[in-house]
């Protein structure tokens, strides 16, 4: 180990140890995470936090453990679609000023964390700061008592702004999940999500294209509402590849309202076809 090729002084250790990690990640400080996923989309609305929701039910199916972060301060609704939204995650407080989190679990043993599950009533709205918001984020990903986890899905905050970056930089991401809906206006704006993480360094699994189509109830022929392009060509247009496309779907619109989305992705096969092989 030697400090000569460190970037700057102020990255020298020691002559032992070398250079210090010039963006040293933030790491949990209770448990252990296998692999972080965020799933991340440029506008809201898309149906984001829906796909964390189904994947999140998806690898608990397959025997994995699994947690979900969701990173959407402002506008959180993963309890919602877990039906857990009338439980509260416990806050413990330690010793020098620290606390520590414990999360809620679903149904299938899915660990939750979310601001709607911290704040005393869930529509209570979170009136705060960017700065102030990226260090609840924060500290909500490294004060939370995940155990082992073999899968930590995170719920992104939408855009490209500060508190997307601060995520994609600070936390260790080691691929992301981009959800679409079949709108130029909207993969205009996807796009540059993508950009965004392809200059930070981070790889992208691909894309899911949600709200591609309804089945039709007469004839079961698949109706592209939107857009005639298909799902290939516009994640063609985003440079990744597709991960699988979604219909239109009332039923989860339905289950996810009465909190019972949880149990309707876990039966339905359609949402194994598309993402048993994903992980
Ligand atoms: P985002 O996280 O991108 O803001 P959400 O996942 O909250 O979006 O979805 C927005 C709304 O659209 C929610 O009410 C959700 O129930 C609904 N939704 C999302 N995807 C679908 C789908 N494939 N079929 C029917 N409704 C959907």
């Amino acid at each position: 180990m030697s400090c000569e090729d460190c970037k700057s002084k102020d990255t020298c250790q020691t002559k032992e140890t070398g250079c210090k990690e010039e963006n040293p990640k933030l790491m949990p400080r209770y448990g252990k995470i296998k692999n972080i996923i965020g799933i991340i989309s440029g506008k809201g609305g898309v149906g984001k936090s829906t796909v964390t929701g189904i994947i999140a039910t998806m690898l608990a199916k397959k025997g994995y453990k699994v947690g979900v972060l969701d990173a959407d301060i402002t506008g959180p609704s993963m309890p919602r679609f877990f039906g857990v939204n009338d439980k509260r995650a416990t806050i413990i407080p330690l010793e020098n000023d620290m606390v520590k989190f414990e999360p809620v679990e679903t149904d299938s043993e899915i660990k939750v964390i979310s601001m709607n599950l911290l704040t005393a009533v869930e529509d209570e709205p979170v009136i705060w700061r960017g700065p102030v918001i990226t260090g609840v984020l924060k500290q909500m990903f490294v004060e939370t008592n995940w155990g082992e986890l073999d899968y930590l899905l995170i719920d992104m905050p939408p855009g490209t702004g500060d508190i997307a970056l601060t995520v994609m930089q600070e936390l260790p991401i080691d691929e992301i999940v981009v959800v679409s809906t079949p709108q130029d206006m909207v993969s205009m704006i996807v796009k540059k999500v993508v950009i965004m993480a392809q200059k930070i360094g981070i790889k992208i699994k691909g894309v899911v294209e949600n709200m591609a189509y309804i089945n039709c109830p007469d004839c079961d022929k698949k109706i592209r509402v939107f857009s005639k392009k298909s799902s290939e060509e516009n994640a063609d247009y985003l440079g990744i590849p597709l991960i699988g496309e979604l219909p239109i779907n009332i039923e989860l619109t339905e289950a996810l309202e009465s909190g019972k989305a949880e149990e309707y992705v876990r039966e339905n096969s359609l949402y194994s076809l598309i993402f048993e092989g994903l992980y």
